[in-house]
């Protein structure tokens, strides 16, 4: 299936720099994450995830260890967006999300930047572009996208997500986004709180992916398999049963159902904070990942991707060893 991209479709309308417009009007008391802090970003104002007016990107790197229905044969073209509107004490990419001065001066980029790198992603041959923790610019990514788009730029975008977005921001990226890929982290709030400071997490990404799913629905592939539209969801299955992944699989099978794309993952390691934290200091058992399976494969999931439990990555890449 040849089908064209969401953000190409709202510009031969015309309608795509209006809606460009309406994001960044959120900046002027931000909303975009679930936190609503209400900053005026665009007069240099900073909240809780401290971004500014202009994106700060740490990488952009073509990556092969996403799920294989979106890496195609070379890989997703990534823009890594520095910090994060979540401080997750496990953070395996708490460089990138929660990282210091100087290092963040070294990041300060802009739309016409990241629309070049986009541009040279899609002529090295990636079948797809994502935004690794895109909430807190969204904005300035999809002017970027829009930059690009006028250039040529077709490749379905990916919208790679913690979930703790405003429905203000996903309402605005109605037929924008092409691919999301959202984690779901917590069922419960508590320890949404103390492990991630985000107590009203759980409800946030359960309505931020009913929202995401009524956008794009089930996940739909071209001709070689690869993503061009859809939801996939990313669930990092954490010891002592703290992300609650059963009764997140069942709120999924209920409500979006049971052919939802899932991406179970069991590469949990004490990274960062966690070896100070005793219920979180050591990896994923084997057995904690079985029963999450065992739940996946009793609601009826058919559609994703299971890890190697025995398989211990020492970064954050995602190694996706087997389909169901
Ligand atoms: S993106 Fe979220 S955390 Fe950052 S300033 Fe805006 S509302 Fe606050």
């Amino acid at each position: 299936m040849i089908r064209k991209p969401g953000y190409l479709k709202l510009l031969e309308k015309g309608e795509l720099a209006e809606r460009i417009r309406d994001l960044k009007k959120l900046l002027e008391a931000c909303r975009l994450g679930g936190r609503r802090c209400g900053v005026n970003r665009l007069a240099g104002e900073r909240g809780y995830c401290g971004a500014g007016k202009l994106p700060e990107a740490a990488s952009f790197c073509v990556h092969r260890g996403e799920e294989p229905v979106l890496t195609g044969n070379l890989g997703v073209g990534n823009v890594f967006l520095g910090r994060c509107n979540m401080k997750c004490v496990f953070c395996q990419n708490h460089s990138i999300s929660q990282p210091e001065e100087p290092i963040l001066s070294d990041w300060s980029s802009s739309a016409a930047k990241i629309a070049e790198e986009l541009l040279q992603f899609q002529k090295q041959g990636c079948p797809t572009a994502g935004f690794v923790s895109p909430t807190h610019y969204a904005p300035q990514i999809f002017e970027a996208i829009a930059l690009a788009a006028e250039r040529g730029f077709r490749l379905p975008v990916i919208y790679n997500t913690n979930g703790y977005d405003s429905m203000e921001l996903l309402t605005l990226l109605d037929g924008m986004v092409d691919i999301y890929l959202p984690d779901f982290k917590y069922w419960n709030s508590s320890y949404a709180n103390i492990y991630s400071d985000a107590q009203d997490y759980p409800e946030t990404a359960m309505e931020s992916i009913r929202e995401m799913y009524r956008q794009v629905g089930a996940l739909q592939t071209d001709t070689a398999g690869t993503a061009v539209r859809g939801l996939i969801i990313r669930l990092l299955v954490l010891p002592d049963g703290i992300s609650g992944t059963g009764e997140v699989l069942r709120f999924i099978a209920d409500e979006l159902g049971n052919d939802t794309f899932i991406s179970l993952m069991s590469q949990y390691y004490p990274a960062f904070n966690a070896r100070s934290v005793p219920e979180l200091a050591r990896k994923l058992r084997p057995e904690e990942y079985a029963e999450a399976v065992r739940v996946l494969e009793e609601l009826g999931f058919e559609n994703g991707w299971v890890q190697d439990p025995l398989t211990s990555p020492d970064s954050y890449l995602p190694r996706i060893d087997f389909t169901l």
